[in-house]
């Protein structure tokens, strides 16, 4: 007699349910798909204990007739695919028919459900994915399904779960990106007694976004819109100085699916260009509508992850739409509000300056006398302050070399104010601890951070003249090898043209070796591996190698070096020209590596601190 057996269903289901419900938010996503697939646009999400005790979802789609019911449960059951071409044109969640046996196979079951209005409708119980019970019962159109006592009949499963707090969070993120992807539902999340998200299905994503993350931070996004023949591109994105330290508030949705891809939202941060701090990440939620027939959903069991078509022309896409959006706004920071400021108000906290500027030890008496004279005699705007080459300490580039000659130009632009300007017309009144530079200007007050600022400048100035430099190569002295794991090493010999394309000779050596024998002329003496590292990292994430980032980052590094350091006293003049240089930049609202150059306060926010205006 043969060995081998076939599984009878219950125990098919079992092993199903292992790829399709590993946690109570498997759960809850599985049955919110279903729900949005029966048309639904109102959906309630009742949890009790992180999911473990129970959960439950209504909602008000189509409903199932007795005929239907008794075939949900069946595996590979679905009403979504009617032929094989289907699987090829998937405009639903699901198709697998896969989830309601998965889930019933774990856990004790109740469905309710009607398709009709006559207020009847029908009622089944399921245990271990065994029916239990059937019965006609009263119920309006729409189908509510609750699960209990999540593997009871799996204790493994049950063991390898985290915390009721983890499992929470899990159902949470599902129900917010869920809700972020489909704004025509009202969905209403419930956990123990406690509302924890209500959205009202107004098809406002911007009234979603304000639902989830409040609505400072809805008020403050960008929208994203734009189309060619392949692709169209929906939603709105945070400004560069709203961010998060990690990836997972970029939100991705292709046709109404919310998906996680590596690339694509890499394309989304690439698209910040140097606007974004090192190690913070935007909030972006992005719809991408796309011929169905271009994706592929059907290669993972959760379908989290896609394949689709023409992958590389969608991350340009988005890189370029993110970048145009980003650099249609002007980025002058507003000093951080806090989202609730009655829980993190803090008192400020006074402290003695390390160095004052004004003795203290004189009596009251005298130091009033003493800021008098100083008040009567310091001219708010001094004419000409001389300029001491020296007190910048700059090696090879000195922006003061033409101050002077420049001077009566500079006013005249002062005067001359263009509309495109980034920058308002800024007069420098002090600088705070050697370090930023306060300034006003019609509009406020202002603070720079003359480091950013001096950096800002350098970067473009140095960009500029490098992309003027020629391409030609030149040999090193001492050959670089360069040893990779094989699975790499493939892809590198794949894509050595490109690498030679950048004008680097190189030559696998080998099976994992590479030897660099020439580099452009681009590449500074000593940064050589470090670029090299670099560019394989790229060819290896991205299939392709951006000379432009390259030089970007490496230049924003030289900047920084270059660039004066904090605690360094500037003179008045000295601020000027940093302001003036400031101002001519193409963008002077953030540093190559993203942190901010500039925070503005208003007039009007002066005045209400001081209670000036209400
Ligand atoms: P799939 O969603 O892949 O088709 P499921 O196992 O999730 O498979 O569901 C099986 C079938 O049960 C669905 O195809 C659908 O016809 C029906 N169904 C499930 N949930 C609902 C619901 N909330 N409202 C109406 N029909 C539902
Ligand atoms: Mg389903």
């Amino acid at each position: 007699m043969g060995k081998i057996l076939v599984l009878d269903a219950q125990i098919a289901n079992q092993i199903a349910a292992g790829e399709v419900v590993e946690r109570p938010a498997s759960i809850v996503k599985e049955l919110i798909e279903n729900s949005i697939d029966a048309g639904s646009n109102r959906i309630e999400i009742i949890i009790q204990e992180g999911g473990f005790s129970s959960i439950q979802v209504k909602d008000n789609g189509e409903g199932m007739d007795e005929e239907d019911v008794d075939k949900a449960f069946l595996r590979h059951a679905t009403s979504k695919l009617k032929s094989d071409k289907d699987l090829f044109r998937i405009k639903t969640l699901g198709f697998r028919g896969e989830a309601l046996p998965s889930i019933a196979a774990v856990s004790r079951l109740t469905l309710r459900t009607s398709n009709n209005k006559s207020g009847k409708g029908i009622e089944v119980k399921l245990e271990g994915g065994a029916l239990v019970d059937k019965k006609e019962t009263a119920y309006h159109q729409g189908t509510e399904i609750l699960v209990e006592n999540l593997f009871f009949n799996t204790p493994a499963r049950l063991k390898y779960l985290k915390s009721l707090q983890t499992e929470l969070g899990h159902i949470i993120d599902y129900v917010n990106r869920l809700s972020l992807a489909h704004p025509f539902v009202s969905f209403t999340l419930i956990h123990n007694e406690h509302m924890i998200l209500r959205t009202n299905g107004d098809g406002k994503l911007l009234h979603v976004i304000a639902a989830i993350y409040g609505s400072e931070m809805a008020k403050s996004m960008i929208e994203i819109a734009d189309e060619n023949l392949d692709f169209q591109l929906t939603g709105y994105t945070s400004k560069p100085e709203i961010t998060r330290a990690n990836k997972s508030h970029i939100s991705l949705f292709i046709n109404g699916r919310y998906i996680r891809n590596y690339l694509l939202s890499q394309a989304v941060i690439r698209g910040y260009k140097t606007l974004l701090m090192v190690n913070r990440f935007p909030v972006s939620i992005l719809q991408i509508q796309m011929d169905p027939s271009l994706v592929d959903v059907n290669v993972h069991p959760a379908k989290l992850e896609v394949r689709f078509s023409k992958e590389q022309e969608l991350m340009k896409f988005i890189e370029e739409t993110f970048a145009n959006s980003l650099s249609e706004q002007t980025f002058i920071r507003q000093p951080v509000k806090a989202d609730h400021p009655q829980i993190n108000y803090q008192k400020p906290n006074y402290q003695k300056p390390v160095q004052n500027q004004f003795d203290f030890n004189l009596s009251p008496s005298s130091r009033t006398e003493e800021l008098k004279e100083i008040l009567e005699t310091h001219e708010p705007y001094p004419k000409e302050t001389p300029i001491s080459k020296n007190s910048i300490n700059i090696e090879e580039d000195s922006y003061l070399e033409d101050v002077t000659e420049r001077n009566e130009e500079t006013r005249q632009i002062r005067t001359i104010e263009s509309k495109e300007d980034k920058l308002p017309l800024l007069d420098p009144i002090a600088q705070y601890r050697g370090t930023y530079i306060i300034a006003q200007s019609e509009e406020g007050l202002y603070l720079i951070d003359q480091h950013a600022a001096h950096e800002r400048i350098y970067f473009e100035k140095n960009l500029k003249r490098m992309n003027e430099e020629t391409q030609t190569s030149q040999e090193l002295l001492v050959p670089i090898t360069m040893d990779f794991p094989r699975s790499e090493a493939e892809q590198i010999i794949n894509q050595l043209h490109q690498i030679k394309e950048a004008g680097i000779d190189i030559e696998a050596f080998g099976m994992q070796t590479f030897i660099v024998r020439a580099i452009p002329q681009w590449i500074p003496q000593g940064n050589e591996t470090e670029i090299l590292d670099k560019m394989v990292h790229m060819i290896l994430t991205r299939n392709e190698i951006d000379i432009e980032e390259l030089r970007k980052d490496m230049i924003a590094g030289m900047s920084c070096k270059a660039a004066i350091k904090a605690n360094h006293y500037l003179t008045k003049r000295e601020m000027e020209v940093l302001i003036e240089q400031l101002r001519e930049t193409k963008n002077p609202f953030s540093c190559p590596h993203g942190r901010p150059i500039i925070i503005h306060f208003s007039n009007y926010e002066i005045e209400k601190m001081f209670k000036r205006v209400i």
